[in-house]
This record gives C-alpha cells, structure tokens and sequence, in this order.
C-alpha cells in the first residue's frame, strides 16, 4: 500500500502548502487516484507529478496546493482553466466553487473525453470541457472570477487580461518548461496587480498565444 490521501494532507499542512479550510476540505474530498493511469495508482498520493499519456503530466498535489491556495476561489467563481489535462486541478476548482463553473480547455481531444468521464464517475456537474487551443483564452464565456493555466506560456497573453472580471485574478505559469508562477490581480479600479510567486515546472502551453508544437 502506497502513501495513503490523509499523510499527503498532513504533509502539504506540515509543509505551509495547504492552509484553507475550502482547499483542504476539497483534497479530501476528490479522490486523485481516479485521474492517474491504472499502472501508476499506488503513487497517487506521493508528492510528486505522473504521467497521464500524450506526453502530459498530472501535476504535483503540492503545486496544485500553491494555486488553489493563491487563487481564493469562491463559492460561486466562474473560473477558466487552460489545460485539463485529466481533470484533477478542475475538480478541486468545481469543488470548491460549488455554487460556481468551471471552463476548462484541454487541446488533446483524448485527455478531453477522459476528463469528461472522470467527471461524471464523481458526479461532478459544475465542469464543462471544451476541446481546443486555450492559449488566448475562452471569449465565448467571459468574464471570468478567476484564470489560471496548468501549462506553461511564453508571456502573458492580453486576451487573458481582457476575459478577467474587475477583482479577477489571474494565474499563470511563464516560461519554458521551468519557469516563474505569476499571479495577476485586476483591481476594481482597474489596475493591474503583478506578483511572482516563484518558481514552477509545467509542460508548454502549445498554440496561438503559446510555444509552436515541435
Ligand atoms: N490540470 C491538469 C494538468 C495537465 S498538464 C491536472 O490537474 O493535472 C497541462 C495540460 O495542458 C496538458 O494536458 C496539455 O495538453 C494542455 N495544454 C497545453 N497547451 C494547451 C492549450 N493551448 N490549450 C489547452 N490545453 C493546453
């Protein structure tokens, strides 16, 4: 038997990771082991990001813990996240904003459709998937409580600035591969707020407003 969720939530507590009641009661709740490969099960509450197939990552419980933690998402958020991967970042996010939806953009169809059935075998109702390139955002929605991408971008593209609502915070990791996590809060008056919250590990974000796919 691998490490078991309790000693993971310790850890992440232990550790100043985790500090919200809301983030806390959410890793709880949502079972990460139902978003990883069957092979790779027993690992899922290690520290630590797997594989989920097509090159992609399931990110690592303690960055998750950082983003949800800086975010504050609120009961009734409508959040935009780029890159699904399987699902788990936007569980939380859902869970957490429970009266809330969350858009999440996945641009490989097959982790789309696996994210969307991990949805359903939770009964997780408040997530809708669209398969596609997330990189200048998801106009069609907007605007957003919150954005945050869960893939690595060049910059910070403008569209994502536009689609935030005023007092929206915006969350994204920068940089190839290693890079620094930025949060961006549009104030009600309108400024712009920058903060580095260090440094991160993502797979690229690919597309319009990403890398090139190569
Ligand atoms: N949120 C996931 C993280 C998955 S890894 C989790 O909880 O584990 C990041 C995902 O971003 C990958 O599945 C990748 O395919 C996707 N991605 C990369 N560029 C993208 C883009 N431009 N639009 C949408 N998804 C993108």
């Amino acid at each position: 038997m691998g490490v078991e969720k309790e000693e993971l939530i310790k850890k992440l507590i232990d550790e100043g990771y985790l500090r919200s009641r809301k983030v806390i009661e959410a890793m709880r709740k949502v079972p990460r082991e139902i978003f990883i490969p069957e092979g790779q099960r027993k690992y899922a509450y290690y520290d630590t990001p797997l594989e989920i197939g097509y090159s992609q990552t399931i990110s690592a419980p303690h960055m998750v813990a950082i983003m949800l933690e800086a975010l504050e998402i609120e009961e009734d958020s409508k959040i935009l996240e780029i890159g699904t991967g399987t699902g788990y970042h936007a569980a939380l996010a859902a869970t957490i904003a429970k009266n809330g939806i969350v858009y999440t953009v996945e641009r490989i169809e097959k982790l789309a459709d696996i994210a969307r059935e991990n949805f359903k075998k939770l009964g997780i109702k408040n997530v809708v998937v669209i398969n596609g390139d997330g990189s200048a955002g998801l106009p069609e929605y907007a605007p957003y409580d919150r954005i945050y991408a869960t893939c690595s971008s060049p910059g910070i593209p403008p569209e994502l600035i536009e689609q935030l609502e005023q007092g929206g915070k915006l969350l994204l990791p920068v940089g190839r591969i290693y890079g620094r996590l930025i949060l961006i809060e549009k104030r009600k008056d309108g400024r712009i707020i920058k903060k580095d919250l260090g440094g991160c590990a993502f797979v690229p974000m690919i597309g319009r407003r990403g890398y090139n796919e190569d």
